[in-house]
């Protein structure tokens, strides 16, 4: 007879530092990738979040709404990234 396997343990991982936004609870994590949504294990709401997740996101957005507002930092930000590249290739 076959051996039955566990789809989940063949999907990738992700592990990392996860909150829940109802109790504040902190804990590391391990879910399949793709699971944005965990139940806190303190309070048990299903309130857990990635805690990295969200603050990409937030960054991200932060700088969009920069560039939109302002032509001039985006070119700041494009000569700042073509300096760093020319910095490192130098080393
Ligand atoms: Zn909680």
């Amino acid at each position: 007879m076959a051996d039955i396997i566990d789809i989940d343990e063949k999907r990738p991982h992700k592990a990392g530092q996860a909150m829940c936004l109802d109790c504040r609870y902190e804990w590391t994590a391990v879910t399949p990738a793709g699971t944005f949504h965990m139940d806190c294990p303190k309070c048990q709401s299903k309130r857990g979040r990635w805690l990295i997740d969200a603050d990409e996101r937030e960054v991200d957005k932060f700088i969009c709404t920069l560039m939109k507002e302002n032509r001039a930092l985006k070119q700041l930000v494009a000569d700042l990234v073509l300096n760093a590249k020319e910095r490192a290739e130098e080393t």
